[in-house]
């Protein structure tokens, strides 16, 4: 084993089939989606093939579905573009929860400067929404809801259905990023109640680069990015057949195998925390009922990028949250909504799982977390 990758929150390998299936549009179908003639036709059919069986997927409608660059403009999108639709219904107060995405975060902040205003919601020591902080903090204004699926730092799964009824009993649209959830949890976007929705290849053995936003039927969305009348007028560019057909590909390759994936991810979580249990001053981030694929662990006394440099040196890789963040320094905004101190967030550790863990591997790590952790301790192990 020359390397271990346990950190599949952040991006998961391209899976061989779908791979397969991709490759045709890079060369011998290579058409633009949009030209007229036979070859530009066979692109399109393939596009509106990938979107009729992710639309399907999902329960909804293939008009319901676009594509985009991946998970981060779909976020934008959603966000933004909802927001300045109901801002010409007068509804200028958006709601998120405090632990979402960059893309998301971010995207309420460019609000803010625009004359949005932004209400933040908390969550528990479990890293959840409540629902009643959210019937708390919607008004007549409240235009936008947004909370996220499940957390990509901690696993932690929200009550999305009954947040979306809250938020639509007030006449409020609610989003929900579902880019972590989607690999773990079947996703129907009619059952939940979501106005709109986002998914990222990359997260479930597709393309990076990929992405989707589902837009419930009559909902009134702006346009994201101007150009062609690609993607029905809301989204300029070329569309990128190739990846729009992995992305469905691999979004119907693990709905075959999810439930058999879960389980065997259940059950390396599990190993995992057994392997480590004589180890002490190690806590989980976060509850049982979170994604199991994703544990967020704080071991007492270890700065958390001194054990990731370590671990990295023994060809680990894990992370201190979300990948976009962990090259800077500045503490997870997750934990610290969660309740943890600035010194605690420090010490906490991301791994996550993914269907080509193994058991050896589960085993292998846990030793030499707790070879490294005794060691930055200046124990014995
Ligand atoms: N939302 C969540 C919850 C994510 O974890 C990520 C990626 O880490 C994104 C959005 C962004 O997706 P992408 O990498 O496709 O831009």
């Amino acid at each position: 084993m020359d390397r271990i990758y346990l950190d599949y929150a952040a991006t998961t390998p391209l899976d061989k089939e779908v791979l397969e299936k991709m490759l045709p549009y890079f060369s011998e179908n290579f058409g633009n989606a949009d030209s007229p003639h036979a070859v530009g036709r066979a692109a399109m059919n393939a596009v509106d093939d990938a979107r009729d069986r992710l639309a399907a997927a999902l329960n909804a409608k293939p008009s319901e579905i676009y594509f985009t660059s991946g998970g981060t403009e779909a976020d934008n999108w959603a966000i933004q573009g909802g927001a300045y639709a109901q801002k010409e219904l007068g509804k200028t107060h958006i709601i998120l929860s405090a632990i979402e995405h960059h893309a998301a975060l971010a995207s309420a902040e460019k609000l803010e400067r625009e004359g949005f205003s932004i209400t933040y919601l908390p969550v528990n020591g479990q890293g959840v929404v409540e629902a009643e902080s959210l019937r708390a903090a919607l008004t007549e204004k409240t235009g936008l809801v947004a909370v996220m699926y499940a957390n990509n730092e901690t696993g932690a799964v929200q009550p999305i259905k009954e947040l979306a009824e809250l938020a639509r009993a007030n006449g409020s649209l609610f989003f929900t990023d579902a880019v972590q959830a989607a690999p773990y949890i079947p996703l129907d976007v009619k059952a939940l109640g979501v106005d709109t929705l986002s998914l990222s290849a990359h997260k479930f053995y597709g393309p990076k680069g990929v992405g989707a936003l589902y837009v419930k039927s009559g909902v009134k969305m702006k346009g994201y990015i101007v150009g062609g009348e690609q993607e029905r007028g809301l989204r300029g560019g070329t569309t990128n057949v190739p990846a729009v057909v992995g992305l469905s590909a691999a979004y119907l390759k693990k709905e075959g195998g999810m439930y058999e994936a879960n389980e065997k991810i259940r059950a390396l979580r599990a190993l995992f925390l057994h392997e480590l249990s004589n180890l002490d001053g190690v806590t989980v981030n976060g509850d049982e009922k979170g994604l199991p694929a994703v544990l967020n662990l704080r071991f007492e006394g270890v700065r958390n990028v001194d054990l990731l440099y370590n671990l990295d040196l023994q060809g680990i890789c894990a992370s201190a949250g979300s990948a976009c963040a962990s090259a800077s320094i500045k503490p997870s905004r997750v934990l610290l909504a969660m309740g943890l101190n600035e010194g605690e967030v420090r010490e906490s550790v991301r791994f996550s799982f993914g269907k080509l863990t193994t058991e050896e591997e589960i085993r292998w790590t846990a030793k030499l977390v707790k070879e490294v952790v005794c060691r930055l301790r200046g124990q014995k192990k």
